[in-house]
């Protein structure tokens, strides 16, 4: 490997969907490494791992131009509208709070994308582009004015660019001195695929309840996804309760929203905390997706964001290549840190914020929500920025999130 290399820590689906954009912008794969200290068995991680992820429309467009799309649309089900209703679990009845739809019947408010077909498919096309993939674990780096030298397992490369796509503990964002705001939540999410008896026809379901926010997503026309995230002690005790129980506690939440819950086909739990980096770059570093940040998932909005900033790097990098220029000089990482760091930080904060004022029982509070809630819900002009700023369609977006390519 020699100067003017990327190497990419992390094969998810921060890494690959990197490395995948700078490949549609022209970069030789031959020119990328993709390192990853886990062993690379999709169908493992897959059966590990019941998160099926909301995808916004900026995200699809981003996954059509990688050319995953096409691979995923079989397994994606759209989101064509979503109900949000705010009650304490025992109330049996659970009146809509705000409600959203989508205006265009072609595009729904989101998809949902099981995760670990989509790593599958990214994985699988990264191999197909001929991009070197590595299974090492990272002992070190240094940066200096010519590259970053980069030591796997002892084995030492140069590189121009350092890309942490290692996830919520990054070991490249730890080892690069980078310290991160945040902390746990004290609630873990279940996440479950469920059977039930009454058909959804394309709608979410989020219950805001006193121990958190509880979703219903909408998948084949009987089964959904929840995410169901909840105090952990509570959680830990659902999750060794024999699958009967399981059900009863789904559907005391579900309330009926979805008939009878007849069957769980996967379930999967996970501790849930707000993190953001200080920094998103060092010399000769940047950092994507969860190593970066990690929100809670009420808004869906994680890997959104972390696809954003994927396309974001990618298409600043491949700007400075097509001019002969260092992709890993330091005005190219501010830029790239000034276009993405405040987008994350306020998400992170909403979903913070939202988080606090719903997972309470406080009667004050309620109100409070009830009458910002019905606010929004009166004003069509306000709906549609939330629709489209969760959407990631602002004026800000990186060109493959536009369906413009790079
Ligand atoms: C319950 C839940 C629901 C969610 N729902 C949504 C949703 O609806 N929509 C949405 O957009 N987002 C959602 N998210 C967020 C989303 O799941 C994450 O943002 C996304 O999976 C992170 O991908 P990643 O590639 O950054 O990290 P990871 O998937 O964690 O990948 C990191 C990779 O780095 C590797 N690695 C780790 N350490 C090392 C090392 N030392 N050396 C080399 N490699 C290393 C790992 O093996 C792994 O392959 C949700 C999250 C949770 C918890």
């Amino acid at each position: 490997m020699s100067t003017g290399q990327i190497v990419i820590g992390g094969f998810g689906a921060a890494g690959t969907s990197t490395a995948l954009a700078l490949v549609s912008g022209g970069v030789a794969p031959a020119a990328i490494a993709i390192f990853d200290s886990a062993p690379m068995v999709p169908e493992l991680a897959a059966k590990a791992d019941a998160r099926i992820l909301a995808l916004n429309a900026g995200s699809r467009r981003f996954l059509d131009a990688l050319g995953a799309w096409e691979r995923l649309a079989a397994h994606a089900y759209p989101m064509r509208s979503m109900s949000i209703s705010d009650t304490a679990l025992d109330e049996a009845f659970r009146p809509l709070l705000l409600g959203m739809a989508a205006e265009d019947e072609s595009e729904p408010l989101a998809h949902l994308v099981p995760l670990g077909e989509m790593n599958a498919v990214l994985r699988d096309l990264c191999c197909e582009a001929g991009i070197s993939i590595v299974r090492a674990r990272l002992t070190g780096f240094k940066a200096g004015a010519e590259g970053i030298e980069i030591d796997l397992d002892g084995e030492k490369r140069i590189a121009s660019l350092l890309i942490g796509a290692d996830g919520a503990k990054s070991p490249i964002r730890l080892k690069a001195g980078i310290s991160t705001h945040g902390w746990a939540y004290g609630q873990t999410a279940i996440v479950a695929t469920i059977r039930h008896s009454l058909a959804h026809h394309g709608e979410a379901v989020q219950h805001f309840l006193p121990s958190g926010p509880f979703a219903l997503l909408p998948l084949d026309e009987f089964r959904s996804s929840i995410v169901w995230s909840e105090k952990a002690a509570i959680a830990a005790e659902i999750l060794a309760a024999d699958p009967a129980t399981q059900r009863r506690a789904i559907a005391a939440r579900a309330a009926g929203w979805r008939g009878e819950i007849t069957a769980i086909e996967a379930i999967s739990s996970h501790p849930l905390q707000l993190r953001l980096a200080r920094r998103f770059v060092g010399d000769r570093l940047a950092l994507v997706a969860d190593a970066a940040h990690v929100v809670h998932p009420l808004a869906g909005q994680g890997l959104n964001l972390g696809f954003e900033d994927a396309a974001m790097l990618a298409e600043l990098v491949v700007e400075r290549l097509r001019l002969g220029l260092d992709p890993g000089a330091a005005d190219l990482l501010e830029l790239y840190q000034a276009r993405r760091r405040p987008a994350a930080a306020v998400m992170a904060l909403a979903t913070e914020g939202i988080n606090r004022l719903f997972s309470n029982d406080s009667s004050p509070l309620r109100l409070l929500r009830d009458l910002g809630a019905g606010i929004i819900n009166r004003m069509p002009s306000a709906k549609q920025r939330l629709i489209e700023a969760a959407a990631g369609q602002t004026r800000l977006s990186p060109r493959l999130f536009r369906g413009e390519a790079i």
